[in-house]
């Protein structure tokens, strides 16, 4: 690996100043386990990397009543996991992190590199937009706050500006009428990332939903909300039948990936029926009923 110099400020603004003073030569290193690979395979070269590790605050998770939830970028995956907080208030997402990658990856690696690194075969991404995200970013010119389905741009690209640095990530209340549900689909069981996943929440207003938010992950350059079904499925009892045609706007609506792990076909079809099955679950219907 090529020469480069470890900076580890205590503060923020320290560390927002070396971004500043270092432009394009320097990087964010926060967990290290996608930066050090992207180094090794010298798709990054930076001459100074700036260690997060030291802004504890950066770390923290935190819930009120009114405010809800916050975790800070630096969080580990297990510590989201982990949280009682989270399995308490938000069990669709201590499950996503509980679940994704392995044991190793869940202690190193951050909730803030996952988002920012915006790799595609990935989990939190999808799930954190369904649940109505918001993520608190640091630059030059102070802080803003953005929706997280505006943060995922792209491939490989994300909302951050040059010299900015991903600081928490917020959830609104929890609202006990909100259901969530999440599916990833993994290529083989010996693999770790997901080939293709699919999260819905929705608000239960009798034997109906409305504020249906379908987003699916991984099989797209970055999560892609799947409008066409969301206004579907609001306001219509859910039958198996119902389940079926949302999954059918949704493989219309699909724009996915080919890549080595799955062609476009192939992800299509796994994405089809992942939202079959995460309605009709989410329902409370038994989605073999209905399979081939
Ligand atoms: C074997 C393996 C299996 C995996 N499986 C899964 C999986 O199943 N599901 C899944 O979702 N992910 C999976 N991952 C990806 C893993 O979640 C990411 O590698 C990880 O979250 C990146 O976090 P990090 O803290 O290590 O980031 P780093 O490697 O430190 O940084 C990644 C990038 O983000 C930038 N960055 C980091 N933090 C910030 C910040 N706060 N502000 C601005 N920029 C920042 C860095 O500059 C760098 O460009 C897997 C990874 C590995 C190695």
């Amino acid at each position: 690996m090529h020469s480069f110099e470890f900076m580890e400020p205590t503060t923020l603004a320290e560390a927002l100043r070396l971004l500043a003073t270092h432009e394009d030569d320097a990087c964010v290193f926060a967990g290290g386990t996608a930066l050090l690979l992207a180094m090794r395979q010298r798709m990054m070269v930076p001459e100074i990397v700036v260690s997060l590790g030291r802004l504890h605050d950066l770390r923290t998770i935190g819930w009120t009543p009114a405010g809800g939830l916050r975790i800070g970028a630096l969080a580990r995956h297990g510590d989201v996991a982990r949280s009682e907080l989270v399995q308490q208030h938000y069990p669709m997402l201590a499950g996503v992190a509980a679940g994704l990658a392995n044991p190793q990856v869940r202690n190193q690696a951050t909730i803030g590199g996952n988002l920012c690194y915006a790799d595609p075969a990935t989990d939190p991404p999808s799930c954190l937009i369904a649940m109505g995200a918001e993520v608190t970013i640091a630059g030059p010119d102070g802080e803003r706050r953005i929706p997280m389905r505006t943060f995922s741009v792209d491939f490989f690209t994300t909302a951050l500006e040059p010299g900015e640095i991903l600081t928490g990530i917020l959830l609104p209340p929890p609202d006990p009428q909100r259901l969530g549900h999440y599916r990833r689909h993994l290529r083989t069981a010996a693999e770790h990332r997901p080939v293709a996943n699919v999260a819905l929440t929705a608000r239960r207003v009798g034997s109906a939903w409305d504020e249906v938010r379908l987003v699916v992950g991984a099989a797209t350059p970055s999560p892609q909300s799947m409008t066409r079904a969301e206004a579907y499925l609001a306001g219509r009892a859910i039958t198996l039948d119902v389940a079926a045609e949302a999954a059918s706007l949704v493989a219309e609506e699909l724009a996915p990936i080919s890549d080595g792990r799955g062609d476009a076909a192939f992800r299509r079809q796994v994405v089809r029926a992942a939202t079959r099955r995460i309605v009709a679950e989410a329902a409370g219907l038994d989605w073999k009923e209905t399979a081939a």
